[in-house]
């Protein structure tokens, strides 16, 4: 087995696709050499040789002891100096690499070979005794932190002892002597701490810091890290060493790190820092405000500190140049380190930058526009879920967070607002002209309107399919639910967290994002939709194959759907009409009837405003398709709850309170969500039922004489576990279309089709298939029975798990392939048995979760259907599934 590669001196004997055993920064390493830039000789120890390590009791290959000395001669011979060597020494860097860049590993130690008697021939040969002891006591002090595990405050504290005893207030004041007997405590503090002195033998150190390398992989920060990432502990990390380069050499040396293009807006413009006199870390550290690399930058930033181009534009202009060969080559924006020893520039490293979503959609296009990538690529290269970022307010990264608690990531954005507990409140402070955050233990469907003035919702209980979840999805508005450490006192109008009460009326802000709940009104920044995102959207359209709908049902959303590039409605949850302030006391009248007759009089003057709703979104969706789905929750959903609400009903509606009270009773249930709805509803109260069906036809007939474009609607039937119940509802159906046709003379095209939400339903998919036209896959309500988990209180116990690692995602976020995507493969070739064209599609939350696209498209569904704001989410997903 080959254990060491070797590289410099414009070739190597690794490459780039050697990733996996040379890891990330050894194999980029080595292809820079290989395009001849100039990058300091060295070697690469490889992962195998990790993996090797703890498979044999933490020891090495017999061979890997002659094969480093044989490579660090090579070194040696290109550099012209010998590693140990007292007269000419070689010092080299040693540092880490796994495949994917890992914090939480052994990083870098600098200066290594460097003892009492080498350190005096580096100060001759450089004709600078400061640089020597400086290079040597920062190589003691990384040495002793990585290596040996002595902290480095001990020396940091040693040299502020010292600057203060001597009057020195910054490292720059120090001469050759100061760091000369800094060096001398340092030690001394070492074989304190340690009971045995600093290693002076070059070989010691170098097998010291090789076996930190190795070791790090196994230390807590690196294993949470990985768990964290999915990183499997197979990979192991190569260890590079490398000829030292010096950018603490005087004034013509510097170090420095940056990006091809701008990391945060994807400008098109070298990026980056740097610092005169300097080594590595004393960039990241802090300790020196480094300076702008370009004249434009600095400029722009104001600063008077001279740019790299003005200060070494020769290395500058150099290092520009392998800027634009690095970002050509490895067709991506890089990130680089550089060190400039007097006056000529060396590569240490480039990779793949990090950058935010805005600047990760500006340079997928730009590269596609410059023809280095395709389209395709482009399309491939932004993470769909990152869009959300985009499209929604976000908290200023620079802003400071007072976090108070945290709940469930259930909408993205961010929002901050006085905080009040009720919907009715948050409606009439909207209307004074605040905004409001709306704060509830949990949301329920009478709530919307409040849902609808704050801007944004925040809930102790419920999980990501909550009510408030779900709505908050739909209307794009941020919202934190089950954030359970809240105690929220309805009666007190507080909330009460970590101590602290929290009045009605002080400002809180949540961020839909993250899940956190901050005090007080944290600096935002707003979303702006660039022309990249447009074009990058027009390319996905291109090759994906599944459909994207929107769930929606008001005209609001509706446009926002369409806006968003929505190719019709999956889903519009009728029961949302319901709750329109216009129309809730004739719902409630109709709950409250004693009989048949009672229930019609009522449903009567709902019809026209059903109707009126349906015209409204059929003209809006201009002959797209729209599933109107019949009414799904628990009857009791739409009574007043409190007393005051109660009596306020029974005035308005001339009953008397008790007959409200008894009506509650007997709707109440211990497990509304597994009771009386659906169309359990729709079979015992079929008057609803037929009412929806007659405002959804005589809807498509005038929609379709305004529009001149045909209306196809498509009739759901929800919550359907027996062919039975769908026949039953369906022959109610069609039977109002016959009426209408006759009524109109219009001929009606319209489908009648069912949710495929329960696991009974997915069994037994074959024979509803044979009535049923369209099925619609509600994976929240399947998800929910399959794993037997209330979508409602999932957050207190789901949390646990996916932190536990008994579960990786919540299964209402992503679906769950194994279980609850077994249930939908099931459905999708069992109703294809009975009716080989039949319409699937997906209307529950995973329609818009970027991993559950991708199973949607692989298990062949002609659709998914998602709130509005997540359509663009969807459509890059599908195109990404499709490539
Ligand atoms: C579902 O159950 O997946 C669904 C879309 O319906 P709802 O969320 O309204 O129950
Ligand atoms: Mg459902």
């Amino acid at each position: 087995t080959k254990w060491v590669y070797s590289f410099g001196d414009g070739k190597a004997e690794g490459k780039s696709e050697m990733r996996n055993l040379l890891g990330g920064k050894g194999a980029n390493l080595a292809e820079m050499a290989n395009l001849g830039l100039p990058v300091p000789p060295g070697f690469t120890i490889t992962t195998e040789v990790c993996t090797y390590y703890y498979a044999h009791g933490e020891t090495y290959p017999a061979e890997l002891k002659g094969d480093v000395e044989a490579a660090l001669a090579k070194v040696g011979a290109l550099t012209g100096k010998t590693f140990g060597d007292p007269a000419n020494p070689l010092l080299v860097s040693v540092r880490s690499g796994a495949r994917a860049s890992m914090p939480g590993m052994m990083d870098t130690v600098l200066n290594l070979g460097l003892n009492d008697e080498t350190v005096e021939a580096v100060a001759k040969l450089a004709n600078d005794r400061r640089f020597a002891y400086d290079s040597y006591r920062r190589f003691i002090t990384m040495y002793s932190d990585v290596v040996l595990g002595v902290d480095h405050h001990h020396f940091e504290e040693i040299l502020e002892g010292y600057k203060s005893q001597h009057g020195h207030t910054l490292d720059t004041d120090l001469d050759a002597d100061d760091w000369a007997k800094l060096v001398v405590e340092y030690k001394a503090k070492v074989e304190k701490e340690l009971g045995k002195p600093f290693p002076q033998n070059p070989q010691d150190q170098l097998w010291g810091a090789i076996g930190a390398v190795f070791g790090s992989w196994m230390n807590q920060r690196a294993i949470t890290y990985r768990r964290l990432h999915s990183i499997p502990e197979s990979w192991g990390t190569a260890v590079n060493v490398q000829a030292m380069v010096f950018g603490n050499m005087g004034e013509t040396s510097a170090t420095g790190v940056a990006f091809t293009r701008n990391p945060s807006t994807g400008e098109n413009a070298l990026y980056g820092e740097f610092l005169v006199n300097a080594q590595g870390e004393d960039v990241v550290a802090g300790i020196r405000t480094p300076q702008d690399l370009t004249e434009r930058a600095r400029i722009a930033a104001g600063s008077d500190k001279p740019s790299m181009e003005s200060a070494l534009p020769d290395a500058f202009k150099e290092f520009e140049r392998i800027s634009h060969v690095l970002e050509k080559h490895y067709r991506d924006m890089q990130d680089l380190e550089f060190t400039v020893e007097k006056g000529k520039l060396w590569m240490l490293q480039t990779r793949s930058g990090k950058r935010t979503a805005k600047a990760s959609l500006r340079i997928a296009v730009e590269l596609a526009n410059e023809g280095l990538i395709t389209q395709e690529e482009a399309v491939a290269r932004v993470d769909p879920a990152s869009l959300d970022q985009l499209l929604h307010p976000a908290i200023d990264p620079k802003a400071e967070r007072n976090v108070i608690a945290t709940g469930l990531p259930a909408s993205p954005g961010a929002a901050a607002g006085a905080i009040v507990f009720s919907a009715d409140e948050a409606e009439t402070m909207k209307h004074q002209g605040h905004k409001v955050i709306l704060v509830r233990i949990e949301t329920s469907p009478e709530d919307i309107h409040g849902m609808h003035a704050a801007e944004g919702i925040l809930t102790s209980r419920g999980g990501m399919t909550s009510h408030a979840a779900v709505v908050a999805r739909g209307m794009g508005k941020p919202c934190v639910s089950g954030a359970g450490s809240l105690r929220i006192d309805y009666a007190a109008q507080t909330l009460t967290v970590a101590g602290k009460t929290y009045k009605k009326g002080e400002t809180l802000t949540i961020d839909g994002s993250t899940g956190q709940v901050l005090a007080g009104e944290v600096p935002m920044q707003q979303p702006e939709l660039s022309g990249e995102f447009a074009t990058l959207m027009g390319w996905a359209d291109k090759v994906r194959r599944l459909k994207i709908r929107a769930n929606a049902e008001t005209p609001l959303d509706a446009r926002m759907a369409r806006s968003f590039g929505a190719e019709g409605i999956g889903l519009s949850r009728t029961e949302h009409m319901f709750f329109d302030a216009g129309r809730i006391l004739a719902v409630r009248e109709m709950i409250l009837a004693d009989d048949e007759a009672g229930r019609r009089s009522a449903l009567a003057k709902l019809l026209p405003m059903q109707r009126e709703d349906f015209v409204e979104l059929f003209e809006i969706m201009k002959g797209l398709p729209v599933t109107i789905r019949l009414l799904d929750p628990p009857l009791h959903e739409f009574l007043p709850h409190t007393d005051a609400e109660v009596q306020e009903v029974a005035k308005s509606l001339g009953v008397e309170v008790e007959r409200i009270e008894r009506r509650q009773k007997e709707l109440h249930e211990v497990n509304p969500m597994l009771g009386f709805r659906g169309c359990r509803i729709a079979i015992a109260f079929p008057e609803i039922a037929e009412m929806q069906a007659r405002a959804i036809f005589e809807a498509a007939v005038i929609a379709a004489k305004k529009t001149g474009e045909a209306v196809v609607p498509e009739v759901m039937v929800p919550l359907i576990a027996t062919k039975a119940e769908f026949d039953i509802v369906n022959a109610r159906i069609q039977a109002v279309a016959k009426a209408v046709e006759e009524e109109t003379g219009a001929k009606l095209t319209f489908q009648v089709g069912t949710m495929i939400e329960l696991p009974r339903a997915a069994l037994r998919a074959k024979e509803i298939a044979e009535t049923a036209e369209f099925f619609s896959f509600g994976t929240n309500d399947l998800t929910q029975t399959c794993y037997g988990v209330s979508r409602d209180d999932a957050g207190t116990f789901l949390g646990p798990y996916v932190q536990k690692g008994i579960i990786e995602v919540d299964p209402f976020v992503s679906i769950d392939v194994e279980g609850v995507g077994e249930l939908v493969k099931i459905g999708v070739e069992r109703g294809r048995q009975s009716r080989p064209d039949i319409k699937l599609g997906i209307c529950g939350e995973h329609g818009g979760d970027p991993a559950s696209v991708a199973f949607c498209d692989e298990v062949g569904l002609d659709y998914v259907s998602c709130s509005p704001f997540r359509v663009p989410i969807a459509r890059l997903a599908a195109a990404q599934a499709a490539l």
